[in-house]
């Protein structure tokens, strides 16, 4: 038995098992197409998530702010630390949920073409 890579999902699967454990591809009798068709289908999936923790992202990024207005009292005084941490955490949180939607857009659009 060795390991492999799955050509749909590009994680180490068994060569043993026709079918990737990870993603269900199912290699032998399979197309190009086919192929390009899970790549595509898994993509999809990828920038779904990000999606959706962007959405999550989006949500600390407002916590902190309300956390900051309210320590700060309607921004007269100096709040603690924890808010402003929090603020930068979820500023480049964000910010790196946008590189990673990009890139993945990016593939899916080179996908496409
Ligand atoms: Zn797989």
């Amino acid at each position: 038995m060795a390991l492999i890579t799955c050509p749909s999902c590009s994680k180490r699967v068994s060569d043993v098992t026709n079918t990737c454990p990870q993603c269900g591809f199912h290699r032998g009798e399979v197309s190009d197409e086919q192929l390009l068709e899970f790549q595509r289908r898994r993509l999809r999936d990828h920038v779904y998530h990000l999606k959706m923790s962007s959405y999550a992202v989006m949500t600390v990024f407002l916590a902190a702010f309300a956390w900051y207005w309210w320590e700060s009292s309607d921004f007269q005084q100096q709040p603690s630390v924890g808010p402003l941490v929090l603020l930068a955490v979820g500023a480049l949180a964000y910010l790196a949920n946008r590189f990673l939607l990009f890139r993945a857009k990016r593939r899916m659009r080179s996908l496409l073409s």
